[in-house]
């Protein structure tokens, strides 16, 4: 069963130029070897009949919900017949992602050549860098294209790899066996399996079988910058086990033939997760499993991104379940597929002792103190349009981020979740939750093969009712279109959860997580500012006193009471202006120097969540793993 939406008028032209031309597998073989000088080759057979034809390469990436297949890196792209004879292609004027070629006559296979140029800094998502000397994170929708179908479930493709002599690899492909020449092939696959199936390689590589008792099969893939990277401990591992368990409770299925966790850990790729249904692209600092701060601080990606697997892949908004890389995806209901995911995602995350409950206390509320007090943009966009507008969103962030909102979807979306689990308890009296939805709602069917079951936002209404009934469509409208100033989840979550949000000048432990990963100074609740270590003022919050001082992003913070710019410095100026003058900054914006006062005596403020008397601990109910 899959979603098969109305074609857009683009693709329907072009598919009538690709009718029925593949009568057996694409080939598709990419070389690995070159990867440490960020360069990758592929070589293409695709099956053809004589005559116009168009290739498209894919632009709406699943699972990064924007039209950013990373075209801009493709070079090298040559078709030939298979006598040799070089086929001209024409790209399409308005689709910059299709070509347009005569195939001629005679010929009944093209030979495509293709290079991926390696290159991109070390941001962005799954077109960021993705190699060094020693791994290689593949890609497969970055070195092929295909012809443009409705559906590419139906495209046959029959792929294989080359990597340098001392590697090894990880990926959710069933291999079909290797050659001397370092060449695995993977069996024949739908380009849609192929596209979800990435490949980590590396020279320090290790696997581990997680969970052993549980069929389907779940395996860690690590690949390191050093061999050092990729030991950790017994402890780790016994935590990654228990997720395994943990979610066989919460869902009660699971969706796929086996799982694997393809994790790079190195300081030399893009940071960030990407789903799939059978594994996750999961990349993270070198130091990631070996030292326990950073184990913490990237603790939620990997429940986040297997949750996926669940909730965001196999069940997925009808807009985002297109069928071929080329129809626009519609994100209105992110706020399900990655807020529901970040919620269950981060709970995951405490049952299997990743974090201790009072460090997933800290995080909720480090996201409470934002959302609630310091993004005054949700006075004219709501949590509704950042979903809406997740294709432009996912690409900005930074400089008044808190007056134009990014993709909230995800921190306030977990909050919408958690006054939701937290209502269903209440109304309950703690004998229903969010885990009945999610195993009613993830495990619809039990356990299946990789597929994508769609829903709608009557769907979702539908689902909480059958768990308790209730007015959830008014509930989740009216959070969803809140243009206050504060956040209309917050007042639920105090309600009900148990705890409150107040200030105090102490960091609790996630926010001091935060400062030293950043090397700089949140000093979003008081002065109404973020500067990084070297001075640079990050944001500055609309109306705040560091707003009404005439401050900005970009900023240099040069000097604090007459004395040269350290975070520590300017967080001592905080303390000292309680009882003191006010604090006086010399900045440079533009090459132009001037000095600020900022009359404010109020100290550091540091959200944190303190317990309500004589009310119900939810957060430790939510928290209580399901498995022993
Ligand atoms: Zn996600």
């Amino acid at each position: 069963m899959r979603s098969l939406l109305a074609a857009s008028l683009l693709t329907a032209a072009l598919c009538g130029a690709a009718a029925s031309a593949q009568t057996a597998p694409i080939t598709l073989a990419v070389d690995l070897t070159d990867a440490a000088r960020k360069i990758l080759h592929s070589t293409e057979t695709i099956p053809v009949q004589p005559g116009p034809f168009t290739l498209v390469y894919p632009k709406w990436i699943p699972g990064e919900h924007a039209p950013d297949g990373p075209i801009d890196n493709q070079a090298g792209f040559i078709i030939t017949t298979p006598s040799g004879e070089r086929v001209k292609w024409e790209r399409d004027s308005v689709n910059m992602f299709a070509y347009h070629l005569t195939v001629p006559a005679g010929v009944t296979e093209l030979h495509i050549k293709m290079d991926f140029l390696a290159t991109a800094a070390p941001s962005g998502f799954s077109a960021g860098a993705s190699t060094s000397a020693n791994l290689a994170l593949l890609s497969w929708n970055e070195l092929l294209v295909y012809p443009p179908v409705q559906n590419i479930a139906d495209i046959m493709v029959s792929p294989s790899i080359k990597i340098p002599p001392d590697w090894k690899f990880g990926t959710a492909l069933d291999s079909s066996g290797s050659d001397k020449m370092g060449v695995t092939s993977f069996k024949t696959a739908s380009l849609e399996q192929l596209v979800d199936s990435p490949v980590l390689a590396g020279r320090w590589f290790r696997e581990i079988l997680l969970a052993p008792e549980i069929t389907p099969k779940h395996y860690l893939d690590l690949a390191g910058d050093g061999p050092e990277d990729i030991l950790l401990s017994q402890e780790h591992i016994d935590n990654f086990s228990k997720l395994i368990r943990e979610t066989g409770a919460l869902y009660q299925s699971r969706h796929y033939g086996s799982y694997h966790f393809l994790v790079t850990l190195s300081d030399q790729v893009a940071h960030f997760g990407l789903e799939h249904h059978q594994s996750s692209d999961d990349r993270v600092p070198h130091s990631t499993f070996t030292d326990d701060n950073a184990f913490i601080a990237e603790g939620l990606l990997l429940p986040h991104e297997f949750t996926h697997s669940w909730n965001g892949k196999y069940r997925r908004p009808a807009g985002l379940a297109t069928g071929n890389y080329q129809d626009p995806m519609q994100g209105n209901l992110l706020w399900v597929y990655e807020g529901l995911t970040e919620y269950l995602g981060d709970v995951l995350a405490a049952r299997c002792g990743i974090w201790n409950n009072s460090i997933y206390r800290d995080r909720l509320a480090t996201i409470v103190g934002y959302l609630n007090d310091v993004r005054p943009g949700r006075t004219w966009r709501d949590l509704q349009d950042t979903a809406t507008d997740a294709q432009i969103l996912y690409f900005v962030g930074g400089a008044y981020d808190n007056w134009r909102r990014d993709t909230d979807y995800y921190d306030e979306g977990e909050l919408l979740w958690l006054e939701l689990d937290s209502t269903i308890r209440a109304k309950t009296n703690g004998k229903k939750s969010l885990n009945d939805f999610a195993a009613a709602f993830e495990g619809l069917g039990g356990n299946t093969a990789p597929k994508v079951v769609p829903y709608n936002f009557d769907d979702i209404v539908a689902g909480l009712n059958a768990v308790v009934p209730n007015d959830w469509a008014t509930f989740l409208h009216t959070r969803l279109g809140s243009n206050e100033l504060h956040a209309p989840e917050v007042p639920g979550i105090n309600a009900l959860s148990g705890y409150k949000l107040t200030y105090t000048d102490k960091p609790n432990y996630w926010s001091q997580l935060e400062e030293s990963e950043s090397g700089g100074l949140n000093a979003r609740w008081s002065l109404g500012l973020s500067a990084g270590s070297g001075g640079t003022i990050g944001d500055v919050i609309m109306d705040s006193v560091a707003w009404k001082s005439g401050l900005a992003p970009g900023f240099q913070i040069v000097a604090v009471n007459g004395r040269a710019f350290t975070p520590g410095l300017l967080r001592q100026a905080i303390k000292d202006a309680v009882k003191g003058p006010a604090i006086e900054l010399i900045v440079e914006n533009t090459g132009y120097y001037k000095t600020i006062r900022l009359d404010y005596h109020g100290g550091e403020k540091y959200p944190q969540l303190e317990r309500v008397a004589n009310t119900p601990d939810r957060l430790d109910d939510i928290l209580q793993p399901m498995t022993k």
